[in-house]
Order: C-alpha cells, then structure tokens, then sequence
C-alpha cells in the first residue's frame, strides 16, 4: 500500500498547508501520511501508534483543527496527555497548525491557578488539552462541560496507563456524549491499551507505524558490569572521560533520581533532576539550561523525561536497568539522533543479568560488554585534554596581561617547574589517581561460569617478585576483584620473574583482560605480558 507522500495529497485545506509550510514541515511523517486521511473523513475511530517523535501531535492535531468549524461555547474535543509538560506541548504544537481561523486551544492542567483556569473555560474553549486529574477536578466543580465533545483524543496512552490514570479517563468518558469519536496514540501498544481500545472504542481502524529498526545504528550501546555500591563511582567515571558529555542518566525511581543528582551536585557536577516531583516552572528552567548546556546532565524518571526534545545528547545512561525492554528503546533513542553518534551505556550489577538478557532478546538490541575506563585511562585522556586546551590557549595568541608576569616569573625559576606549578594552580588534583576509585567489576559468579566451560587453561603471567608483585596481589586480585572463587593454591603461583594461574579459560580471559588494563604499559615494554596456553 502506498501513502500520500505531501500535506496536500492528504487533503488539508489551504490554510493549515500555509501553517505547516511556515512551521517548515515539508513532509508528512508515516504516521501523519497513515491516519490524517483517516481522520478528515468519516467517523472512525482509531488506535495510532508510532515511535516517539514521529510527529503524532500532528497526525491527530491536523485533523481536529481541520474538522472543527465552529467556534462554540463549550469544548469540542478534549485531548489527555500524561503530565503537564505535555499538555503544554501539544496545545503549543496544536496552535501553531492553524494561521487565520482561530480556534482556542488550552492546556488545563494541575499545579495552574484553577480560578485562572475557570475564567478561562468561561470564556470559551474550543479545544481542550489535560491532564486527567485536573480535568476531572474541574468536572467534579462543574466548571467543564464537555457535553458538546465530539472528539476524545488520548495522547501517550500508555503513559498514562502507567500513571494509574485509567479510572480517571473512565470518569471523565462517562460526561462525554457518546457519539464522540476517540483516538487513542501511544508509542506502544501493551494488551492494556487494546483492552482500553475495545472497551471504549467498539470498532477502530489501527495504525501502527513499525520502525525498521528498533534501535538507531548511531547510537553504540554498552553495558558495564557494576556492583550497586560502585555506580555513582562509574557514573563519574564516565562523566569525566568525555569533556564533551551531554547525557541523560536514567533512574527507575524518583528517590534514586534524587539521590544521584545529589551526589554528583556535592561532587562539583552540574546536574538536575527531572520528575513527577518537580514543579512545572522549575522544570521549564531546567530544560532551559540544559538546552542552553549551562547543565549538561539531567538525572531523570522515564516520564518526567518524555517531553525533553534536545537532539545533540552524547550519552544515555542507564543507571538502573527498565524492566520494560520497550523503554530501554525509549531511552536510548534520545541519543545518535540528528546524525550525530552518541552512546547509551547501561550500568548492569549481577542481579540484573537476566533483565539484560530479557531487554537484549525483545528490543532485539545488541548490547555489547565493555569495560568502564580505568583510573589510569581517565588520567591519560585528561593529560590529552589538558596539552590541547593549554596549546589551544597558545595558539589563541599573545596575553598581553599576563606577559609581564610571565617573564617575571621565568626569572625566578626554571621553565618546567614554572609550568608545572602553574598546572597545578588551574588543574589541582585532576591528575592524581588517589582521587579516582578503580571499580572493578561485579561479574557474573564463577560457579556458574564453572558449568558452562570444561576448558582449563593455564595463564602465564609475565610479572614477578622482582615486579612487586606477590601471591597476596595475585590471589586478592582474582578472588575479590574477579570474584573467581576457590582456586586450589597450587593452581596459582608467583616466581621471580613470572607467575601463573591454572583455571577456566573464560576466568583465564578475565584475568588476562585485567592484567592488560592494570598495566597496560607494562604490556607495551614487554610485548607480551601475558599469554595463554591450554592445558591438557
Ligand atoms: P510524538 O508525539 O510522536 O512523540 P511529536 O508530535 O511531539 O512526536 O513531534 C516531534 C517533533 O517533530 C516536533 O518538534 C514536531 O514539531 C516535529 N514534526 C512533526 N511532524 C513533522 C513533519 N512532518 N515534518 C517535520 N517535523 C515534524
Ligand atoms: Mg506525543
């Protein structure tokens, strides 16, 4: 089947295409090109569901302000959306469909003077668009009459559902007349929502735009294996490695939310949480200054998320796992848009294996395991960093407020100390190691690694006594930091110049992958710092 391709083939009237050609809407969106001929025509109802940012505002937002004519003094439809952020935006979005006709569009909403609201609904409202418990709080003071409603839109209908709004919708239904027309959009479609579709819609059209790929190629997508109590530390971590960072960190809870934003804040970050909590006008300040990337981390809820449009993200991150694999689509979608690559990393401790494994199977996602960056990498990008910056600096060209000083100061000491100091002064610790926690990873426990491989291998090790190094490292490394538990001692060994250890190859791995990263240099000196031979 084909669908129309332009604004004008789906049969809008000259004065909406003059509004979307300002808006600069060159070209309907499936969804849009799907359901708006659906919706000009007849008297279906409909079940639309499409990605998040397919532009559904304006597949059901164009019909409305095409098929309402009149200008009456109850409202006509009536559109519910989960929070009050959306409310706004839809409203906004809707408004700007229309250039001469004008047809009064307000979001009513809680956390808004109701007395406003009610001078308002006096005054005349053609489309209403809001939030389920204020609406029902204005029907409960016969405020709102919604007795001349002839459309019923549910607007990111499974949010709602997840908001525990059902009885509310179903309340508000009951005052509407029953020869209104309902639409329901939403980015998924769990059995609930069709449950809500044939409960209240008797026969609907659905549309359902399938995207081709549940996950964007740009967006690389990683996981960490972090024990709970090492999160903030690899949150940190990650944060600090990109001095371009500009991420959502993702929390299952507000409370976590909350925690998190603390803690970064305490730790010299420009952090700000986003949830149910927060009150509308502190929220639009906050996304304003996330825009402007006065912040450049917003610790949130997947709700108080869902109206965030910034485009440019270079990171999401998963600090808590979703249990629900469609939201783990959700949030990583807001990053490698635009072109642009970006990366959702997502923090899994031992407990969460098996939601990983769940969210990989059903987002057919590929979620690959990498290691976060050691102490030591981080310390080497900030060495780069800091060279660039200061070249950077150089190349900037003569500071002539400082020149005096400068030579002043190269006559009293040497050019490296004199450097050295001044780094010092601008960068303090950033370089010393005692100030970053290494995290070691929180693996899956050797016991079930055990049955999966029969393999033994035995592991040469190309450090010795004379490097420092001892059994106790040796052992301490593998047992608490590797979590391989068990070894017979003779299995592992420590000589002068070299040691090794007799275990499973994939622990043989492991250890390999650690020793690497632990002394990554040391390989380079050495060319070969450790090597793997199996063992009959
Ligand atoms: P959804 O509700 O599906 O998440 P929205 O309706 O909020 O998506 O639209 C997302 C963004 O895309 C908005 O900024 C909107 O203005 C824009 N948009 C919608 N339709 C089009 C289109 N046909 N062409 C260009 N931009 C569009
Ligand atoms: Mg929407």
């Amino acid at each position: 089947m084909s669908f129309p391709k332009t604004f004008e083939e789906l049969g809008l009237s000259a004065d909406t295409l003059a509004a979307l050609q300002q808006k600069g809407f060159t070209e309907p969106s499936p969804i849009q090109a799907q359901t708006i001929p659906l919706l000009l025509a007849g008297d279906t109802d409909v079940v639309g569901q499409a990605q998040t940012g397919t532009g559904k505002t304006a597949a059901f937002g164009l019909p409305l302000i095409e098929r309402i004519t009149t200008i009456a003094d109850t409202p006509q439809a009536i559109i519910l959306a989960p929070t009050r952020e959306l409310a706004i935006q839809v409203a906004e979005e809707i408004n700007t469909f229309q250039t001469k006709r004008k047809l009064r569009i307000t979001a009513i909403y809680g956390g808004q003077s109701i007395v406003e609201q009610i001078r308002q609904l006096r005054r005349g409202i053609d489309i209403v668009v809001g939030t389920p418990g204020r609406i029902l709080d204005h029907l409960e003071r016969k405020t709102i009459n919604l007795s001349n409603v002839k459309f019923v839109v549910l607007d990111e209908a499974d949010e709602m559902l997840n908001m525990g709004f059902v009885e509310d919708i179903e309340t508000i239904l009951e005052h509407v007349p029953d020869e209104r027309r309902m639409l329901l959009f939403s980015a998924t479609m769990p059995d609930r929502i069709l449950q809500l579709a044939r409960n209240y819609m008797g026969t609907y059209k659905l549309v359902s735009v399938k995207s081709k790929q549940l996950t964007t190629e740009l967006t690389r997508q990683v996981y960490y294996e972090i024990k709970p109590n090492d999160k903030l530390t690899a949150l940190c971590r990650v944060i600090d490695f990109d001095v371009e960072f500009y991420g959502i960190v993702f929390c299952n809870t507000k409370a976590n939310v909350d925690e998190v934003t603390e803690q970064l804040a305490s730790r010299g970050y420009a952090a700000e949480a986003l949830h149910g909590d927060i009150s509308q006008n502190q929220r639009e300040r906050i996304l304003q200054k996330f825009k402007a990337k006065q912040v450049n981390i917003v610790v949130a809820t997947d709700v108080a998320a869902r109206g965030i449009d910034v485009n440019n993200l270079t990171h999401v991150i998963n600090y808590s796992l979703p249990h629900d694999p469609e939201v783990y689509v959700h949030r990583i979608g807001r990053t490698g848009r635009a072109g642009r690559e970006g990366t959702a990393i997502s923090f899994v401790s031992r407990a969460d294996r098996r939601k990983l494994d769940f969210i990989e199977k059903v987002a057919k996602a590929k979620i690959q395991r990498a290691q976060l960056p050691s102490v030591k990498e981080l310390i080497g990008t900030k060495k780069t960093r800091i060279i660039d910056e200061v070249l950077n600096e150089v190349k900037n060209g003569v500071h002539f407020t400082y020149s005096n000083i400068a030579e002043e100061l190269l006559a009293e000491s040497d050019p490296v100390s004199l450097v050295a100091s001044i780094l010092k002064l601008s960068y303090q610790n950033e370089l010393d190691p005692n100030n970053y926690i290494e995290v070691e990873p929180d693996l899956v426990s050797s016991k079930d690694d055990r049955k999966k491989t029969k393999k033994k291998v035995k592991l040469n090790i190309e450090l010795g006594r004379k490097d420092d190094f001892t059994f106790k490292k040796l052992i301490h490394l593998i047992e608490n930091g590797l979590r391989i538990k068990g070894l017979p001692s003779r299995d592992v060994q420590v000589f002068d110049r070299s040691s090794f250890v007799i275990c499973f190859e994939d622990e043989a791995n492991r250890i390999a992958e650690y020793m690497e990263r632990q002394y990554g240099k040391v390989t380079r000196q050495r060319k070969q710092l450790v090597y793997i031979s199996a063992v009959k």
